[in-house]
């Protein structure tokens, strides 16, 4: 079966290019010139990818993405035409996968394609053969990491977590106590073939950081300095 993309997007030229090169590619396409259709058809399908505008007329990109993240995991790339740092900060705090800056070469845009898809395949087959069976919880402190019903909770409190703060905090969990370099985190968590910013291990545990230690007061996830990070029981 091919693998289906969602296009949403605004711009119909530009819309018409990319489903059009897509299909060439193999792909299943199917085009929203909106945010809301766009979040709609998101919510009510199966995609295996979402290439997401952010400039949208109504409902923002980033928007989107963000109600999109309370119900779905689908991997999506953000289209941004402003290489701006506060963009693409917002835009993987809000759980995209990956951005690309337009204006972009074809070429680049079906290689992130491709490296999403890649990545996002090989992560379902890692966490099924997993260190933790799937109905496990994983604890650290206050922590609780219920894997089978994707909750997480601290003391009891629910903590909203995008697919990938979700997916690093179960890495570090599984291995408690224990260093992981940012090397071993960036292949288990985006897959080796990760080709974003190196920094985005950093950028992760700040988000978790934000969300765990910071708002509970605690200390959980330790840097170690040259190495990597730790989470403490
Ligand atoms: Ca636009």
């Amino acid at each position: 079966m091919p693998e289906r993309i969602l296009i949403v997007e605004d711009e119909e030229k530009m819309a018409r290019m990319v489903e059009l090169e897509l299909s060439h590619e193999g792909y299943d396409v199917t085009k929203c010139p909106d945010g809301l259709t766009g979040l709609q058809c998101a919510e009510r399908n199966d995609f295996d990818l979402i290439l997401l505008d952010v400039m949208l007329p109504g409902l923002s990109g980033i928007e989107v993405l963000r109600r999109l993240r309370k119900s779905k995991s689908t991997p999506v790339i953000l289209l941004t035409a402003r290489d701006e740092v506060v963009d693409k900060v917002l835009g993987l705090d809000s759980g995209a996968e990956d951005y690309v800056t337009k204006p972009f070469a074809i070429e680049e845009l079906l290689a992130r394609i491709r490296a999403t898809l890649r990545t996002s395949a090989a992560k379902e087959a890692k966490f099924q053969e997993g260190d933790a069976p799937n109905g496990a919880v994983l604890t650290a402190g206050e922590l609780s990491f219920d894997i089978g019903r994707h909750v997480v909770s601290y003391a009891g409190e629910n903590i909203e977590l995008t697919p990938k703060e979700f997916d690093l905090l179960r890495c570090l969990l599984e291995n408690k106590g224990m260093a992981l370099t940012r090397e071993a985190l960036l292949d288990k968590v985006w897959g080796y073939d990760y080709i974003g910013e190196t920094n985005a291990v950093d950028v992760y545990v700040r988000f978790l950081r934000s969300k765990i230690d910071e708002k509970y007061g605690v200390k959980l996830i330790s840097t170690l300095r040259g190495v990597g990070y730790r989470i403490e029981g």
